[in-house]
């Protein structure tokens, strides 16, 4: 470990990252993305993580959900496609090969479910989000972890990191104990707290500062789970997307607290404030 292991994420390495839209461009050029999530009663989190991944500005944007969120999705987001995976849930996971996935929002955890995603993890090799319920699913067997397909990023709260990889006496060591799992199974963990942790495979560490406690209410995370999907579509690295998507989250919140207050603002008014961040970077 050395102190050049550890940064913070500052402006100055937002606007190195950040690339601005392109004039001589298409939908082609800005990727294609899907949120895999959704089931009967959390519909609500496929919705809003679909809602970032158009606002984040992926070309195309698809959802694949169970058909009881048919309705919902195609009027609440009629920018994005629908793909059929289920009835009440998810038990088909079916998705071309050219689509950046993020899954796990509102998945739920039945047992049709489950077993087809980790079927699908199997076979896919693809970097991918994984996230909630996907990582639920997958903290049942500790072997689950190694169908992670490498360079993927995963980003569990600190009671999801805990599922998968154990409890820790203090967040010095979680931290430390995320380093030593990022780089054995080859992942990103964005490790989600009031200062996000972003660990990389190498054992680099950066910090966010961006957020604040209005995010700390259902919802949140979906939201950053969209924008990261819609990041990787459209080609940022892994590590970039991470750095830029946690940045872009905590920033739009502290535009929707600056206008209706911590309390009050909602996941909706994040995913609202998204346009307001762009307009600053641009
Ligand atoms: P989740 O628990 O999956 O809904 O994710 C919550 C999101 O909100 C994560 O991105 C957290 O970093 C963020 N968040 C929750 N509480 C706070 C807080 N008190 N301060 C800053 N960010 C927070
Ligand atoms: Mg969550």
């Amino acid at each position: 470990t050395t102190d050049s292991d550890y940064s913070v994420i500052d402006d100055q390495l937002i606007s190195s990252v950040f690339v601005p839209r392109q004039e001589f461009s298409h939908k082609g050029s800005y990727g294609k993305a899907a949120i895999i999530g959704g089931s009967y009663g959390k519909i609500g989190a496929a919705v809003l993580a679909t809602k970032s991944v158009l606002k984040t500005g992926a070309g195309l944007t698809f959802t694949l959900a169970p058909e009881c969120g048919y309705d919902i999705l195609q009027t609440s987001c009629p920018e994005a496609m629908f793909i059929k995976g289920g009835e009440q849930f998810i038990t088909n996971f079916e998705i071309d090969k050219d689509i950046t996935c993020g899954a796990g929002p509102g998945l739920g955890t039945h047992s049709g479910t489950e077993k087809d995603f980790l079927n699908f993890l199997k076979d896919y090799s693809k970097p991918l989000i994984l996230d909630a319920d996907a990582l639920n699913i997958i903290s049942k067997d500790k072997k689950n972890l190694k169908l992670i397909p490498e360079k993927s990023i995963i980003t569990p709260h600190p009671k999801e990191f805990e599922r998968l990889f154990g409890s820790t006496d203090n967040s010095f060591k979680r931290l430390e104990m995320a380093r030593k799992k990022a780089k054995d199974l080859g992942l990103y963990i964005v490790l989600k707290d009031h200062h996000t942790q972003v660990v990389t495979p190498e054992g680099k560490v950066f910090y966010n500062i961006t957020g604040n406690a209005g995010l700390a209410k259902g919802g949140s995370g979906d939201i950053l789970t969209g924008i990261l999907t819609s990041l990787l579509a459209q080609k940022y690295s892994e590590e970039e997307t991470c750095i830029l998507g946690v940045w872009l989250h905590g920033r739009a919140a502290d535009i929707a607290s600056e206008k209706h207050s911590k309390e009050s603002m909602l996941p909706t008014d994040v995913i609202d404030a998204l346009g307001s961040v762009f307009e600053e970077l641009n």
